[in-house]
């Protein structure tokens, strides 16, 4: 009979300590950097879980979709030999059990797990969003978006609504690709940056054509049209060819019909080692974890680091050790505007921003170069397990009330 134990070498009940079987569900950047770390020790088993054969790079979806570069990228160029990827969906997890039930009925034990299902588009809330609105945070979303987008005149206005982070990366690489792109923001593009960033922002999407309709809302979304209302209250209907939802993200309800602590989105509650309040065999990183309550932004520049605390937490506790509590920090956000242009927005380590912005060209050299780092930390691991380091020292009480806008 096999028993778990909550530290120290797993037991196969004859007092001979079995190989633990580490799963990890979510092969996105947190689960995969966590998956490749755990092979670091020889003597366990890793599992990935992900729905998909291929890695997806959300951060260049929104290339996709305007045709200006690939996201999908084979894990056989990322993942540890000693990692055996499982393309499935976990659909429960049995904590009593140490089980995780899979969509076609098959389960797996397991003896610790890594919760790292991320994060995806969340609808807006309001008539016909759902209907004919789109989204994209996904993969399987942004070919839909994609191919919706092929069908349709070149010449016709692709309307963006939400003004953060993802919606000003959309807006900018369809202009820049020849689309006429209309972006609705509830406040002002770029929220989250500093003045300057958001002045430099601004100026390109205008520079590229993009029409920007500030402090207006959306009202209803309808086959080729939108409602909105600006801050006067005047009702206006634009017509377009597509309606592209980026109001922030959500994440999947798993951990939370699982019967497992989660935070009001549905993050997995965890405390400062990422270990869930409700099972010590059971830690989150990436999108989907809210270390204390206080969930890091939703980002890869946090997903990474999140997912090697995750594995450092698993270690500790097979080597019956005490595991160190997050420290992360952060470094700034990076928002492309096309492929020739991006801001950078320098921040202090508890992610307030800074003055401190590179814009133009220089920029956007930053910014591709971050988003091929992403992956080049995740091979790197892969080839020497254990050695993926990240910045330190975020103040924690500094991220409090980390929202589900990104980046
Ligand atoms: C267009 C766009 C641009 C972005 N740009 C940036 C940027 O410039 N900088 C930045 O820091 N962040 C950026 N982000 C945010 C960043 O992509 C996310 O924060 C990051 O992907 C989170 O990593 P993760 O590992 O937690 O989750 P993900 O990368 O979302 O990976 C989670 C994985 O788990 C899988 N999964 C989900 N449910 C299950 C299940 N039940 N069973 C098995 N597998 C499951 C998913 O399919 C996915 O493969 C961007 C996001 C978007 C959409």
């Amino acid at each position: 009979m096999r028993t778990r134990s909550q530290g120290g070498p797993v037991s196969n009940g004859r007092s001979e300590p079995r190989r633990p079987t580490v799963v990890v569900i979510g092969g996105g950047y947190a689960g995969t950097l966590a998956a490749n770390r755990l092979t670091s020790v020889d003597d366990i088993d890793v599992v990935l879980i992900n729905p998909r054969p291929h890695f997806v790079e959300r951060i260049r979806l929104h290339q996709v979709i305007a045709g200006s570069g690939t996201a999908d990228v084979g894990y056989d160029t990322l993942l540890h030999g000693r990692v055996r990827l499982m393309v499935a969906t976990a659909s429960r997890i049995d904590v009593a059990a140490g089980t995780v039930e899979l969509a076609g009925g098959d389960h797996i034990s397991y003896d610790y797990l890594v919760y790292a299902v991320g994060s995806r588009g969340r609808p807006l809330d309001v008539p016909g969003a759902r209907e004919h609105g789109y989204i994209f945070a996904e993969w399987e979303d942004a070919q839909i978006l994609r191919e919706h987008l092929a069908a349709v005149a070149v010449s016709g206005v692709v309307t963006i609504v939400g003004g953060g982070s993802t919606g000003v990366e959309v807006s900018a690489e369809l202009a820049e690709s020849g689309r006429r792109v209309r972006l609705i923001c509830a406040g002002e593009p770029a929220p989250t940056l500093s003045e300057r960033g958001r002045r430099s922002t601004r100026r390109v999407l205008r520079r590229l054509g993009v029409e920007i309709h500030e402090q207006t809302c959306v009202t209803e979304v309808r086959r080729e049209s939108v409602l909105v209302v600006d801050r006067d209250g005047v009702v206006t209907e634009l017509p377009g060819v597509a309606t592209v939802i980026t109001a922030g993200f959500e994440v999947p309800d798993l951990a939370r019909r699982s019967g497992l602590t989660t935070d009001d989105l549905g993050r997995l509650s965890t405390d400062e080692t990422l270990t869930s309040v409700d099972d010590p065999r059971i830690v989150a990183a990436g999108d989907a974890s809210a270390p204390s309550g206080h969930p890091l932004r939703m980002s890869c520049q946090a997903a990474e680091p999140l997912g090697a605390q995750s594995a450092n937490t698993i270690l500790s506790r097979i080597a019956g050790t005490v595991p160190t509590p997050l420290n992360q920090a952060f470094v700034g956000q990076n928002v492309s505007l096309g492929r020739r242009r991006a801001t950078i927005q320098l921040s202090r380590l508890d992610d307030a921003p800074r003055r401190l912005v590179v814009s133009g060209r220089f920029g956007a050299s930053i910014k591709e170069a971050i988003c091929r780092g992403t992956l080049w930390a995740i091979r790197r691991e892969a080839r020497r397990p254990g050695s993926y380091t990240w910045l330190r020292g975020g103040d924690r009480a500094g991220v409090v009330g980390a929202d589900t806008e990104r980046r």
